[in-house]
């Protein structure tokens, strides 16, 4: 933990641990860093950064301030896999929001990742620590696999206990809460605090690649089928087969896979990016991939499931 923090205050890069995904963690208040951070995951610098922080408290310093009905979320859900998109203070360099006059910002449910901000007197900022358009880590061995050779260190914190990225909310022009995107808290919990939200409606032009179709991807084609249809008649010749649970079509092999083995949204979403990861590695000509439920966390998976299937 004290060698994390400090080759943050020195600038460097660290890959951390949170209960969503892996983070590629530098100190937010620094350009060059923030810089360094877009540069590593070869990530467009109209994407904006999260925020990282421990406590709602220090916040203070960073954003104006949590307007209703945001504030009652935050009471809600943090710390936890929801990301806020508040005003943000001029502290926050455009660099950090894409020119966005609002910064997205989190407290991270994790105890490791908790105590090393604690440690610092500057927010982190962390996308998920993959390239770019890629499978976002849920292990250490990812973030190892894919950038092992361009960040400095890497906090190990076992397995991400949620496996998909936060759900992200904000204020609509006319100051009405919407989803930006979907994630770790279900669009049926948020609505127990915000009754009646929408999704933000896709814009025109994309606010960020994590609202761009093709987007969470394997390098292998993917293709998603209907629940309950039957596999491909090719299934046979080079392909992998992603079942959502074991059914009666599933028969294990090689390159079977399942995402949920006790058919719970949790695990379902816990497995995803390992499973995605797999299937991508197993030789595969073709990945072929059944969703989830369309309910609760089965949405989020189902969302990553098409954008990974539009490659
Ligand atoms: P991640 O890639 O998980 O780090 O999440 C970053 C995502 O948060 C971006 O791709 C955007 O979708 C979203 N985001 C961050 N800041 C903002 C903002 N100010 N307004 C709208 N969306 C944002
Ligand atoms: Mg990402």
């Amino acid at each position: 933990m004290d060698e994390a923090a400090a080759h943050l205050r020195a600038g460097r890069l660290v890959a951390i641990p949170t209960e969503t995904v892996y983070g590629l963690a530098g100190n937010a208040l620094d350009e060059s860093v923030v810089l360094s951070i877009y540069r590593v995951k070869n990530r467009p610098t109209f994407d904006p950064l999260i925020l990282h922080t421990d406590t709602a408290q220090r916040l203070a310093q960073w954003v104006e301030g949590i307007p209703p009905p945001l504030d009652l979320l935050a009471e809600r859900f943090w710390p936890g896999p929801l990301t806020l998109l508040l005003p943000k203070r001029a502290v926050i360099s455009d660099l950090v929001t894409a020119g966005l006059p609002t910064v997205a910002v989190r407290i991270p449910a994790h105890d490791a990742a908790r105590a090393l901000l604690a440690r610092l007197d500057f927010p982190l900022a962390a996308p998920s620590a993959n390239p770019f358009g890629y499978i976002s880590p849920t292990q250490p061995q990812h973030v190892l696999a894919q950038l092992g050779d361009a960040i400095d260190y890497v906090l190990d914190g076992g397995p991400c206990r949620v496996g998909v990225e936060s759900t992200i909310v904000g204020l609509d022009a006319g100051g009405a809460p919407v989803i930006v995107r979907q994630g770790g808290i279900s669009i049926e919990e948020i609505a127990t605090v915000c009754p009646g939200i929408r999704l933000a409606a896709p814009s025109a032009l994309p606010r960020a690649p994590g609202e761009l179709p093709s987007h969470y991807a394997p390098r292998t084609p993917m293709v998603l089928l209907p629940t309950g249809s039957p596999p491909p008649q090719d299934v046979a010749d080079r392909a992998a087969l992603i079942f959502w649970k074991p059914e009666e079509r599933f028969v294990d092999g090689p390159r079977r896979f399942v995402l949920a083995p006790d058919g719970l949204l949790e695990t379902g979403a816990r497995n995803l990016y390992r499973v995605l990861r797999e299937a991508d590695a197993c030789g595969a000509r073709i990945i072929y991939a059944y969703p989830a439920p369309e309910e609760g966390l089965g949405r989020a998976i189902n969302d990553r499931l098409r954008r990974a299937s539009n490659g």
